[in-house]
């Protein structure tokens, strides 16, 4: 399967991924939408679901970018005590290089 042609599909295939490759403690919803001076964020909507948030306004490589930074703290919900901390660094960096350097980005494209 090709790479998605709009930012929203390819927003779900890199969801998809990052579903498979490190599992968040909750499920987690993604939405492309509008976020108030911000880029995106996570936060737990109701119980046992995240929602993170990827400003619209965002190009496709910065909305996937941002993707994965507001997908780590998903994955770092309950652990993290301070925004961007030892916690979330570790998940993030996992997922950076997963996606960087060891072929994450093309692994995506056939979800
Ligand atoms: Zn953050």
């Amino acid at each position: 399967m090709p790479m998605a042609r709009t930012k929203r599909g390819r927003i779900r295939q890199v969801h998809r991924w990052l579903e498979a490759e490190f599992p968040a403690p909750h499920s987690v919803r993604v939405s492309i939408c509008k976020v108030k001076k911000d880029y995106g964020d996570c936060d737990l909507i109701k119980s046992g679901v995240l929602h993170v948030r990827v400003n619209c306004d965002l190009d496709w490589y910065a909305s996937i970018e941002w993707l994965l930074h507001e997908y780590a703290h998903a994955v770092a919900w309950g652990k993290e005590k301070d925004p961007h901390d030892r916690a979330w660094s570790d998940r993030y960096g996992r997922i950076y290089r997963r996606w960087h350097n060891k072929g994450g980005a093309e692994e995506s494209r056939k979800l």
